[in-house]
């Protein structure tokens, strides 16, 4: 079987599509009818999916559906705040944006809008500040159409692309095409777990009849894309044990021996075993492929500095990237700190590294003059080359795409590699997202940590919680204040970060410094506050969520989590883990408004009973909703925004299995019957088998 030639064609001589709109296609990655088709909505609205107004929980993200019935526009130089009025009957919402002029087109008096975001409660009235959430426009028509009873597919819409544009586009190209869409998973697999042809569920996504047959059809859909990231990783697995990476390690070198001789503490036992686990996969024939996981504080940073001082001893560069600039920057001044002894180059790229500096930088990777690079996402750029890299190690992993490492992969030839995480995934889930990988655990904290005593209290005993900080900072404490905004909107009840500050200072802690670090700072001006909190220069650190992983500043004590009811537990335990880093008792204080949801409260419960980052990710996985995912964003060519790992957690292992199977059969898939599955395969994983250098 193929593919038919008509589903390759381009969608610009599909009815009621043309140039232009063909063009806004192709900014969206859609070129031909098959990619179309799999355009699918970003919602499908049901009338029981929406909240009225009148009824909108605290902290709690919902549907809304309105009209708007006035549109308010307040412009000053530099600034403009526009203010767009939605009613629903049952009440209305302010929607408040800043600075951004360009939308007032398209927020007219008489559109109806479909929201997805949390109203909030304030004095002022019910309001929605800025753009965390999504909206769509929808007709009156379509409206009337929701009432009845049906469900809507909403869709990722453009200016030139509207929700009716592309529905009308979508009436016409399902029935035609989606029936002469072949389905690669084979038949036999599809009838055993009862799936449904791939055609169907084509069908339900764009024209759903029911809420039900959405399930089934989200359900077909997750099953084709881990089956063919498994393949992917089984294919990738093979090529990999054919290979022999033809590096030769000496674990234990001159620096290795050193470093080890000047450590300011013993390691733990878990950490001595882990870097042995470590020290056998590079020294064995295969590439290492390792996940790290440890709670946060466990020490994971250390022995990243033993694997790479080990390639380093061999004659090989290493890279350690991590997920934000200012962990970045923290991991080079350690490392710096840690190794200032040793015949050990060390630098530092990210996103602000000036240009000039870059070019030397980058002169000095592939020379192999520098030996350890440490680094953002800048690190995945064609132009970096090295000399000679052996170990490339990832922090935060969960925080990258899935696909991300395969990319830094092609750096050098078949790298070894090593991930480090605080999230503890279950094991099915590592194997189904990262492919075959050997797991170790740091089970164990550094020794003399005091647990951190987590209250959660509410905004009426803010001064209570002032006098606290205030007698803690005069015996040398140090405090993160977090917030969740970077900006305070006027009429907000979100003590944004940079007005707070401002206050704390001002009057509250005026004899304190008080300093504030965003995520919209410059990466110098990121490094130097840094820098102050860490020599204790300033007592109080005003944050967003930018500290919230791998910092670490051992003297401060004190945590306070504003608006804490807007974080995911994950999230909360992590940020909870800047502090309980040094000999002080250390304190988090989960600070909420009197009203928070009951998901909310939940969290609030969880987090003052426990410190144990493994019980947290279970209730974790238990209390998340539908549809989001443990914070593993994706940026390759598959897109899990269909995977609900609770749900989906048998798809994963059937998929997996399957996949494997297939494999063991067909090793090339160059059967007839496998024909069709490995040209999908081929055109879904171009780029990454290029990286891979797999043929
Ligand atoms: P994480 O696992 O969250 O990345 P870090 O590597 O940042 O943790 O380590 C947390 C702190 O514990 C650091 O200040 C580190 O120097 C310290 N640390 C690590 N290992 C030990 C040890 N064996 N004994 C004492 N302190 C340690
Ligand atoms: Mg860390």
């Amino acid at each position: 079987m193929k593919i038919d030639e008509s589903l390759l064609s381009s969608v610009q001589y599909v009815k009621n599509v043309g140039p232009h709109r063909a063009r806004a296609f192709s900014r969206m990655g859609v070129r031909t009818i098959f990619d179309l088709l799999r355009y699918f909505p970003v919602w499908h609205i049901h009338k029981s999916l929406i909240t009225d107004i009148a009824l909108s929980k605290e902290g709690e993200k919902g549907f809304f559906t309105g009209k708007i019935i006035a549109v308010d526009e307040i412009k000053k130089p530099g600034r403009n705040v526009m203010k767009v009025i939605v009613d629903d009957g049952t009440a209305f919402f302010t929607w408040i944006w800043y600075n951004r002029p360009y939308l007032r087109g398209e927020f007219k008096e008489g559109r109806i809008l479909i929201v997805n975001d949390i109203v909030e409660n304030t004095k002022w009235g019910r309001q929605i500040i800025g753009s965390s959430g999504s909206y769509e426009f929808l007709t009156e028509e379509e409206q009337g159409f929701l009432k009845c009873g049906n469900v809507l597919p909403v869709y990722h819409s453009t200016r030139m692309l509207s929700q009716e544009a592309l529905r009308n586009i979508f009436r016409f190209v399902v029935p035609k095409f989606s029936l002469i869409c072949p389905d690669i998973i084979p038949a036999e697999i599809l009838k055993e777990y009862k799936l449904i042809h791939y055609s169907e569920a084509l069908r339900i996504m764009h024209l759903p009849v029911s809420l039900e047959e959405i399930e089934k059809a989200r359900k077909r859909i997750v099953f084709e894309e881990i089956f063919l990231l498994q393949l992917f990783f089984n294919i990738r697995k093979k090529a990999l044990q054919q290979k022999i990476k033809g590096r030769n390690y000496n674990t234990e070198g001159s620096l290795v021996g050193k470093f080890k001789e000047k450590l300011p503490f013993k390691l733990t036992n878990a950490q001595e075993t882990v870097i042995k686990e470590i020290a056998e996969d590079l020294i064995s024939e295969k590439p290492m492929n390792r996940l790290l996981q440890g709670d946060v504080g466990s020490g994971k940073t250390i022995v990243a500095v033993f694997s790479l001082l080990m390639a380093i001893d061999s004659g090989y560069q290493g890279v350690i990237m991590a997920p934000t600039e200012i962990l970045a920057e923290q991991h080079y001044s350690t490392f710096k700190k840690f190794l200032d002894f040793l015949p050990v180059h060390i630098c530092c790229l990210t996103g602000s590294t000036k240009s000039k500096d870059k070019k030397e930088l980058l002169q000095k990777m592939q020379s192999g003059d520098a030996h350890i690079i440490i680094g953002t996402h800048a690190l995945l750029e064609e132009e970096i080359k090295f000399k000679n890299l052996g170990l490339v190690i990832i922090d935060e992993r969960h925080k990258f795409g899935v696909l991300q490492r395969a990319k830094l992969g092609c750096k050098g030839f078949f790298p070894d590699s090593l991930m480090m995480t605080a999230t503890p995934f279950p094991r099915a889930l590592v194997l189904t997202l990262y492919g075959d990988t050997d797991i170790s655990i740091l089970g164990e904290m550094p020794p003399g940590r005091k647990p951190i005593e987590t209250k959660w209290v509410f905004e009426y005993r803010r001064q209570e919680l002032y006098e606290f900080i205030r007698n803690k900072v005069k015996l040398g404490a140090q405090v993160y204040m977090v917030y969740p905004a970077v900006e305070e909107s006027e009429n907000s009840n979100l003590k944004a970060a940079t007005k707070m500050a401002e206050h704390l200072q001002i009057d509250i802690f005026p004899e304190y410094n008080i300093g504030l670090i965003h995520g919209r700072m410059s990466g110098k001006d990121k490094e130097n506050i840094m820098h102050d909190f860490k020599s204790n220069k300033i007592n109080i650190l005003i944050s967003t969520t930018v500290i919230e992983v791998g910092i670490d500043v051992s003297n401060a004590s004190i945590i306070v989590i504003e608006h804490a009811e807007r974080f995911g537990l994950a999230q909360l335990h992590q940020l909870r883990g800047r502090v309980g880093r040094g000999k002080e008792k250390s304190y988090c204080v989960l600070m909420t408004g009197w009203r928070v949801s009951s998901v909310a409260k939940e969290r609030m419960k969880i987090m003052q009973a426990t410190n144990d980052g493994f019980k947290i990710a279970e209730m974790d996985l238990k209390l998340r909703g539908p549809g989001e995912l443990l914070g593993i964003k994706q940026h390759g060519s598959l897109d899990f925004k269909f995977v609900n790992i609770m749900k989906d957690i048998d798809i994963l292992e059937i998929a997996r299995r399957e996949s494997s199977d297939i494999l063991t059969k067909d090793p090339l898939l160059t059967s007839e019957e496998n024909k069709l599955l490995k040209d999908c395969f081929m055109e879904y994983f171009k780029k990454e088998l290029e990286y891979a250098s797999i043929s």
